[in-house]
């Protein structure tokens, strides 16, 4: 027994000194620079974050990483595929390599041992614990070959886990080039501030808090403000139970706007495959299809 509590604590303090030192000065300097960024207030400033807020968090995470290229919830030509998961980058959220693992490692094991992000390890373990103190987002290359065989195998997608955030570095000189320091501290830094906060909140806060649609024997909810923060991430619980639909918000009023860009998406020729939720009224439940979606973009389901 006091062995068992010796072991604790040993792996406590093992998890308390094994800083990721890089990202931790990191997020300390993005954070003070998104508190600078408040007294450099203009509406281009405000624009500019509000635009790459999207980029980053809809088309980057939501329609690219997370519903494209880890759960194939839908299907589109390669180069629009790329450029969704280019514009991941722009969230510095990590490549696209270790995202697709992590997230596919935390599917696997949703608050179980092996979960690399859940409340049941702590609130603040599973919303910033796991970045500042864990190794999660620098997968071996076994654990890589096992998770994500079909990302690594992709040239591409070998060169973009290295240098994701060169399109970033890019944007970034352009904001300053052109807007100076507002622009690029607002476009930046308290754009990548909020949208890191809002993606964590999917880990934290949806596996705490909101109601639960499905049976999933674990701890996913429903949160309609995570939602609205993340272009319909929150609807976490739908997710954890149809992780392959690529809509997460079933109903029309559960606000899902990365849906309905991959809705945009298929109305422009430019995605098929999609795969939805539809609710079978014979046998009450909600059922999985895939392929053309029909009817109006925002189906009104009972
Ligand atoms: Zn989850
Ligand atoms: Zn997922």
């Amino acid at each position: 027994m006091h062995f068992m509590k010796f072991e604790n604590e040993a792996l406590a303090a093992r998890k308390k000194l094994n800083v990721n030192w890089s990202n931790a000065i990191f997020l300390i300097v993005a954070h003070a620079a998104a508190v600078a960024a408040l007294f450099f207030w203009s509406w281009a400033a405000v624009i500019t974050a509000v635009v790459l807020y999207w980029v980053g968090g809809s088309l980057g995470i939501g329609m690219g990483y997370h519903r494209l290229l880890t759960h194939r919830g839908y299907k589109c030509p390669k180069l629009v595929e790329y450029f969704l998961v280019t514009c991941g980058g722009v969230a510095l959220e990590g490549g696209p390599i270790q995202w697709v693992t992590t997230h596919r490692i935390h599917h696997a094991h949703t608050d179980r041992e092996g979960d690399p992000h859940t409340p049941r390890h702590g609130g603040f373990w599973a919303h910033m614990g796991w970045i500042l103190f864990g190794t999660a987002q620098d997968h071996d290359q076994t654990t890589i070959e096992r998770y994500a065989p079909d990302v690594v195998k992709d040239r591409y997608y070998r060169w973009l886990n290295n240098f994701y955030w060169a399109p970033l570095l890019v944007i970034g000189i352009l904001l300053f080039a052109f807007g100076g320091w507002g622009v690029l501290l607002w476009g930046v830094f308290l754009r990548l501030v909020l949208a890191l906060h809002a993606t964590w909140l999917v880990n934290s806060a949806t596996h705490l808090w909101g109601k639960t649609r499905f049976e999933t024997g674990d701890d996913s909810r429903n949160s309609w403000w995570v939602a609205l923060l993340t272009f319909g991430e929150g609807w976490h619980n739908n997710h954890h139970a149809h992780p392959t639909s690529a809509r997460h918000g079933v109903h029309w009023y559960e606000f899902d706007l990365n849906w309905l860009g991959i809705r945009a998406l298929q109305l422009l020729g430019l995605a098929h495959g999609i795969k939805h939720l539809r609710f079978n009224r014979a046998t009450s439940a909600w059922q999985l299809v895939s392929g053309r979606v029909r009817g109006p973009v925002v189906r009104t389901d009972p």
